[in-house]
């Protein structure tokens, strides 16, 4: 956590606030709607450096709209950046249908290995829909909203825990108020065959990609690879979800899957309201006890929270789960804030859910 903010801290000094008020955006020279195979570049030009963003296209029928795969959004999460780079390294020769491909979208976060940008603080996924005339990261949510988004009828967007939270590889959506947006985005879910589906309402949500796509009526598909570290099974299980995405829209790409099928059966989860967080009542140094896809009982303790400056004869808080279900998000970074995340628990799906996802 110390390197990453001394990375920040001098990303900010090199750059200088005067310097980043000039910047100008220079998008890719391309007309999406053409039967094409290549790649193209957002450009980002500040008085000292460009950013490039790449993008690859590959359009197959120019009337159709697009899959979106993205990653890298926040700039701790690599997971969406290796599966995409090695899906495109090895599969795009033989890739048919109608996608896009934005492996690196966040760039200057990406190079300092941090959540937001350290060109201007933001957080690009709650900077939707984004702006002109404003920071460097409005600007790319702005070219993803107006130049990307309207291509596109279904997008997948991969995360992971970052440095400061353990998930299980898990694909996630929320409840969306349009049935048959609801059912196919549960479909698609069940397609990927990662192991743990899960549909969340996760409360705030202003500003995030999310958000837009789904207030547009589309299904919008939240990837959540793991924790901090990249790890072969994160590759081998982004592959095989890739694949099978583009396949299930595109009967001419048939998936090859790069992994052998799960031996475990898929699992439908759900977290339905705040009972199911369980947050930091004060700033301190949190300890967990238990790991992301555990099973928990109401009552067991499923960590401890540390006091921040303890005197003699302070002691640990125990916290404990408040309900049966699942661990969902653990928080491993150790040191807390009054109100973060520690745990997200989650509970087997209810069964209409479980029928509308395929069981
Ligand atoms: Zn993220």
């Amino acid at each position: 956590m110390a390197r990453r903010a001394s990375r920040q801290r001098r990303a900010l000094s090199l750059f200088g606030r005067e310097m980043l008020s000039t910047f100008t955006i220079e998008p890719p020279d391309v007309n999406w709607r053409q039967v094409q195979k290549r790649s193209c570049h957002l450009n980002i030009v500040t008085p000292v450096r460009t950013w490039r963003v790449p993008i690859w296209i590959c359009c197959d029928r120019p009337n159709d709209p697009f899959l979106l795969l993205i990653g890298g959004q926040h700039g701790d999460e690599y997971q969406g950046c290796g599966i995409l780079l090695e899906f495109l390294q090895t599969q795009w020769g033989r890739l048919h249908g109608n996608v896009i491909v934005i492996p690196e979208v966040n760039p200057p976060a990406l190079e300092a290995g941090t959540r937001t940008s350290p060109l201007d603080g933001g957080n690009l996924n709650r900077a939707f829909p984004g702006r002109t005339g404003g920071t460097i990261t409005e600007a790319i949510a702005h070219f993803i909203s107006t130049e990307i988004l309207p291509l596109v009828d279904f997008v997948v967007d991969i995360h992971s825990g970052g440095g400061a939270l353990e998930v299980p590889p898990s694909v996630m959506t929320h409840y969306l108020p349009i049935a048959e947006t609801f059912r196919e985005t549960l479909s698609a879910m069940r397609a990927t065959e990662l192991p743990v589906s899960i549909v969340v309402d996760e409360g705030h949500k202003d500003g995030m990609l999310d958000t837009l796509v789904e207030s547009q009526g589309k299904p919008f598909l939240c990837v959540e690879m793991g924790g901090g570290h990249l790890q072969a099974r994160d590759i081998r299980l982004g592959l095989r979800m890739v694949e099978n995405l583009i396949a299930r829209r595109n009967p001419e790409m048939v998936a090859q899957h790069v992994a052998d099928r799960p031996s475990v059966a898929p699992l439908l989860l759900e977290v339905p309201g705040p009972g199911h967080y369980v947050r930091a009542s004060a700033g301190g140094l949190f300890f967990p006890a238990v790991a992301a896809g555990d099973t928990i009982r109401r009552g067991q303790t499923i960590g401890r929270l540390y006091p921040r400056d303890p005197t003699p004869g302070d002691s640990a808080v125990s916290i404990t789960a408040p309900l049966d279900g699942v661990v969902y998000v653990v928080r491993v970074s150790v040191r807390v804030e009054p109100g973060d995340d520690l745990i997200i628990v989650a509970a087997p799906a209810h069964a209409a859910l479980a029928g509308m996802w395929g069981t």
